[in-house]
C-alpha cells in the first residue's frame, strides 16, 4: 500500500493511475478501523481498479472538544488492517495539510442540518461537508463509499455532491454489526465492559419498535414506550428515537415505503448512533 500524507505526491500518483488503469474508489474515514470500514474498502475494490482510503480526524466536525481529544487513534493498527485487505493507497494528512490556510467556509443544508444529529451537534455537518469537499478535490475519485451507519451524513453528502456538481458517484454500504447487534463504531472501544453490554439497547429498541409497528401500534405509543425503557436504564441517556422518511429525513407517523428508524444517545460519556431501514 502506498501511503501519502502530502497532497501533491498523491495527486501525481493517482493522476497517472487514472490515466493508465481506470476508476478510483474512495473510502474516507477517521481511522480506528473496524470491519465496518473494511466492508466499504471491499465494496470499493469490487468496483474500481484502485481503492484509496483516507484517515483523518477532522477537527471542524467535532462540536465537543472532549470528544475530539478522546477520539481513538490507532494508525499503526489501521495500516496493518488496510494492508491485510490489499488497499492500494492510504492518505493520512495532518491538520497543517488539510487546514493550511485556516478555513472559515460554512455550509447550510437547511432542515437536514438542524434535525436529528444536527440538533444535537451544531456545526457538525458543515465540518463534514468541508472536509469531504476538500478530500474529493484532492483524491478526485470516480466512486465514493459511505456507511448507512451515518445515514444523515450520507444524505448531506448526497446534497453536497448534487448542489456543487462533484463528478463522483456515491454508494451507501449496509451497517456491520457485532454478533449481539451493536453497530460497529470506533467509539465502542471507549465503552467499559458493563457499558458495552448496555449499548445493545440501541439496536434492540429499534428491532422492538419495528415489530410494534408491524403489529399496528401507533408511533406515538411506541416512541414513548421506548423512551421510558431508555430512561429506566442506568448510564444511558437518549437524545432521539425517531421514525423518518429516507428521502428527506422528515418525521413520519407510520411506516411508508421508505422509512427508517434513527437513534442516538450516550452510554456513559460515549455518544452512539444507529439506524434501521424498514420495509413497508
Ligand atoms: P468514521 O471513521 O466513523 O468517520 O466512518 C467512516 C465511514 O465508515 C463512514 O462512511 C461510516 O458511515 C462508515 N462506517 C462506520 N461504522 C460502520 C459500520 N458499522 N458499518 C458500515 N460502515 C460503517
Amino acid at each position: 500500500m502506498q501511503i501519502f500524507s502530502e497532497i501533491e505526491p498523491m495527486r501525481a500518483f493517482l493522476g497517472k493511475l487514472k490515466r493508465d488503469t481506470g476508476t478510483i474508489g474512495f473510502v474516507p474515514t477517521m481511522g480506528a478501523l473496524h470491519p465496518g470500514h473494511l466492508s466499504l474498502v471491499k465494496a470499493s475494490q469490487s468496483e474500481n481498479s484502485t481503492t484509496v482510503c483516507s484517515i483523518y480526524v477532522n477537527p471542524t466536525q467535532f462540536n465537543n472538544a472532549d470528544d475530539l481529544a478522546k477520539y481513538p487513534r490507532t494508525i499503526d493498527r489501521d495500516i496493518a488492517m488496510l494492508n491485510e485487505v490489499n488497499c492500494d493507497v492510504l492518505f493520512c494528512p495532518g491538520n497543517d495539510v488539510m487546514y493550511e490556510s485556516g478555513s472559515h467556509i460554512k455550509f447550510d443544508f437547511g432542515s437536514l442540518d438542524t434535525m436529528l444529529e444536527g440538533r444535537f451537534r451544531p456545526g457538525h455537518f458543515s465540518g463534514v461537508a468541508l472536509v469531504v469537499s476538500k478530500l474529493f478535490h484532492i483524491v478526485n475519485p470516480d466512486n465514493a463509499y459511505f456507511g448507512q451507519k451515518d445515514f444523515q451524513q450520507y444524505k448531506v453528502i448526497e446534497k453536497l455532491v448534487e448542489d456543487l456538481k462533484f463528478n463522483v458517484s456515491l454508494r451507501c454500504i449496509p451497517i456491520e454489526r457485532e454478533p449481539d447487534g451493536l453497530a460497529m463504531s470506533s467509539r465502542n472501544a471507549r465503552l467499559s465492559l458493563s457499558q458495552r453490554k448496555k449499548a445493545t439497547i440501541f439496536y434492540e429498541s429499534m428491532k422492538q419498535a419495528a415489530q410494534m409497528l408491524r403489529n399496528g401500534i401507533s408511533w406515538s405509543v411506541i416512541q414513548s414506550e421506548i423512551k421510558a425503557t431508555f430512561e429506566s436504564m442506568d448510564e444511558i441517556r437518549l437524545e432521539y428515537f425517531e421514525l423518518a422518511d429516507t428521502s428527506n429525513l422528515n418525521s413520519l407517523e407510520s411506516v411508508s415505503d421508505k422509512a427508517i428508524l434513527l437513534v442516538a444517545g450516550y452510554v456513559g460519556e460515549v455518544r452512539l448512533i444507529d439506524n434501521l431501514l424498514l420495509e413497508a
